[in-house]
Parts: C-alpha cells; sequence; structure tokens
C-alpha cells in the first residue's frame, strides 16, 4: 500500500548505488588497449590504498568477496599450510572453509556469534604453536552475519606478544569506508575487501592489499594460479597482465566516481557519519527491547559494526518483519544469514551511501511493521533515535 515511491534497499550488501555512480557507469563500453581508462585505473590505485589505509600494495580483481578470500590465500597459503581462523559467525568461517578447499589444515577459535574475538585466547593460541605451523591468522574486521566488530590492533598485539610470526589477514569486505580501518598502523598484512559495500559500487570487483612481509612469503609458494597471481596486479603499465584479460571497464568508472565521493567527505567523516546513524539505530533498539522479544545481537557497543547489525526477535517474527516492511513500505531488510532459526533474525544494513532521513525512514518502517505484526515492544525508538542524530549533527546551520 504504501510501497510505491522510492524504494530502499537496507541489507548489508548490495548497498545503495548512489545516482552518481550509476550515472558514471553509463557509457559504451570504452577501448581497453590505451587511453582514459588506463589513466582512470592509475588513479584509483592511490585512492584505494587511502581508504584502506596503507602505503604498500593493492591488487584488483574481478571477483565478489568470495573470490578476494581466495585470492589472498592463494599468494600465500598452499597445500599443507596451517591458518588460524577466528570465527566471529558465518563469514570468518567461510574463509577458513575456502582455506581448507585449498587444502590448508584450518584451526578454529570459535568466540560465538555475540562476540568479539577474545585476545587473551589468540595469543594462548598462538604461544602453543612453539613450531610455527600457523601461517596465517585470518580475521574479520566485522562479521557480517553477526554484527560483531573486531579489534584488529588488538589481534596484531596478541600476535606479537605471543612472539609468532604469523601473517595478519583481516576481511574488511563489510564495512572498509564504514568502520575506521588504519591497515598500516594496526600491523595487518593482507586486507581483503569488495566493491559492492561501503564503496558503493556494484558487486563485481574485489581488492586486495599486501605489505612487504606477506609478498616475502609469496615468493616461497612453490606455484600460485596465474589468475590469482598478485604480482602482475600491481603494475597498470601492463595493462592486459594487470586485470589478467579483459578489463573491469565500466566498475572502474563507478568505482572511480564512489572514491571521489569518499575523499569529498572526507574519509574520518564518513566514518563518523556510520557511527553516528549505527548510535541512533541502537538507541532505537534499545527502546523497542524495553519490551518484547526484540534483543540486539551484540550487547557489547564498542563489538558493534557500524554497518551492519543484527537482531533478533521470536522464530518467524524476523521473517514476518522483513516481509511486512518490503511489501507495505518498499524498505528491504536483510535476512538472518547462518543464524537459527534464520526466521528470527534481521539484519540492517547501513553501509555507504546511507543518510540521516534514510536511517530514520528505515527505523519509522520498523516501528510500524512491530505495530501492525502485533509484535510486543517498548515505545519511544524513534524519539531516541532523532536525539542522537539531533545531538551528534548539533545546531550549526548556514542560512541564506
Ligand atoms: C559480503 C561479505 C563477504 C562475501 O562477499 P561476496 O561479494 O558476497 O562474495 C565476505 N566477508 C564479509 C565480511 C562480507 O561482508
Amino acid at each position: 500500500m504504501f510501497a510505491n515511491g522510492l524504494s530502499y534497499l537496507a541489507i548489508p550488501g548490495p548497498s545503495v548505488m548512489p545516482d552518481r555512480v550509476l550515472r558514471a557507469m553509463h557509457r559504451p563500453a570504452p577501448n581497453i588497449y590505451t587511453g582514459e581508462l588506463h589513466a582512470i585505473t592509475r588513479g584509483v590505485i592511490p585512492d584505494l590504498k587511502s581508504v584502506a589505509r596503507t602505503e604498500h600494495s593493492v591488487a584488483i580483481y574481478i571477483a565478489n568477496g568470495h573470490g578476494v578470500w581466495e585470492a589472498a590465500l592463494s599468494n600465500v597459503i598452499g597445500e599443507g599450510d596451517t591458518v588460524l581462523v577466528l570465527a566471529t559467525g558465518r563469514f570468518c568461517e567461510g574463509w577458513g572453509e575456502m582455506a581448507k578447499g585449498l587444502g590448508a589444515k584450518v584451526e578454529t577459535l570459535d568466540f560465538g556469534n555475540s562476540n568479539a574475538v577474545d585476545l587473551a585466547q589468540v595469543e594462548a593460541a598462538l604461544k602453543a604453536d612453539t613450531k610455527g605451523r600457523i601461517k596465517a591468522v585470518l580475521t574479520v574486521l566485522v562479521d557480517t552475519s553477526t554484527g560483531v566488530k573486531n579489534d584488529i590492533k588488538g589481534i596484531r598485539a596478541a600476535i606479537d606478544a605471543a612472539g609468532h610470526n604469523g601473517l595478519l589477514m583481516c576481511d574488511c569486505i563489510a564495512s572498509l569506508g564504514c568502520d575506521a580501518y588504519h591497515m598500516d598502523d594496526w600491523g595487518v598484512d593482507i586486507t581483503v575487501a569488495a566493491s559492492q559495500k561501503g564503496l558503493m559500487t556494484p558487486p563485481g570487483i574485489g581488492f586486495v592489499w599486501f605489505n612487504a612481509k606477506a609478498d616475502a612469503v609469496r615468493e616461497t609458494m612453490p606455484r600460485v594460479s596465474s589468475y590469482w597471481d598478485w604480482r602482475p596486479r600491481i603494475d597498470p603499465d601492463e595493462y592486459y597482465k594487470f586485470f589478467n584479460g579483459t578489463a573491469p571497464t565500466h566498475h572502474i568508472y563507478g568505482l572511480r566516481e564512489a572514491l571521489d565521493m569518499i575523499a569529498e567527505e572526507g574519509l574520518e567523516n564518513t566514518w563518523a557519519r556510520h557511527e553516528g546513524l549505527a548510535k541512533a539505530i541502537w538507541a532505537a533498539i534499545d527502546a523497542w527491547s524495553t519490551e518484547g522479544p526484540m534483543r540486539i545481537n551484540v550487547a557489547d557497543p564498542a563489538a558493534r559494526s557500524h554497518a551492519v547489525t543484527s537482531l533478533r526477535l521470536e522464530e518467524g517474527q524476523g521473517d514476518a518483519l522483513r516481509a511486512w516492511c518490503e511489501q507495505k513500505m518498499g524498505v528491504v531488510l536483510g535476512v538472518g544469514l547462518g543464524r537459527s532459526p534464520a526466521s528470527a533474525f534481521l539484519r540492517f544494513g547501513h553501509m555507504g551511501h546511507v543518510s540521516g532521513h534514510m536511517v530514520l525512514g528505515f527505523l519509522g518502517t520498523v516501528d510500524a511493521g512491530l505495530k501492525a505484526l502485533g509484535i510486543p515492544h517498548g515505545s519511544g525508538a524513534l524519539e531516541a533515535a532523532s536525539a542522537v542524530l539531533a545531538d551528534a549533527a548539533g545546531a550549526d546551520i548556514s542560512l541564506p
């Protein structure tokens, strides 16, 4: 009934694509052998390094997030190597399964579905690895199934405290450009991300950032598939080798525009926007949770992502609320991925091209859905969210 008008995809990826990005991609196929596309590709490299806060190398792949998981692993992990997976939900587990498929031995520390990685357990596991069998530690900045955010700097400190030499590999697919991330300062050796979440570009290209320590491990690999090899992908002068075939032409134009938008806002401001929006969302959930079944998945605010929030209701209520919001109001919320029973869960994606009025809009929609479906809930959610945004935005306006 109220679904006509602008619809809103509030799932945790793909995220809302800005009109500017769509317009930048709406063009005929360009020449891939010479000309503008080469210059634009060269130009996105420093900006890609900047969003990961690294001075090291970045390789671009025609691949989604799963593809860059494999790309990163393929350069440093071979048959019989051991990796340590720090599981805080479905996604890091999935990366570990991919390592297993490549012949690695996978050890997992499982921190459940609502808590960040426990640094003491990481340190203890690495201390116990006296033979140095663990070649890499696999972790996620944000696990998109649970909304858990990990302390990546702390994980590096735990590795160092154990005196361990393993690589630290971090999946930032959910939240690069949303949650603060400092690859070099935090001592991450390999970072992976993809285009379709905080980077606001359609799914289809992914990125692997790697430092000299990671590349030294790459050097010792007996073989690396020529498609996944990151080495040819850092020299755009060899353009056909750089993409190992045809360039992802339109994605490069879209990405250029998206990176311009982040640069115009300022990456720190982008992070601050996501933080303010996330706090407004949590304030609404806190209000709803005072009565009835709704619970935010991660209790500790320090361990919550600013890009995605996972909630739990009673069995069936997540599905019902999602269907109501989509069918009645044109707002699409995320499914309870990797959780059981999935029908009890709900995820809000608030990554990328998301403003204050969009967040107030989907929160108001959820509030109406709770009422329409008769799901008990505390009142004042919208009041609480708008108070957070009013406070964070302040009153400094310019008048004509
Ligand atoms: C989305 C996501 C992935 C998977 O990316 P795809 O593009 O769907 O393959 C992996 N890890 C995290 C943390 C994600 O959010």
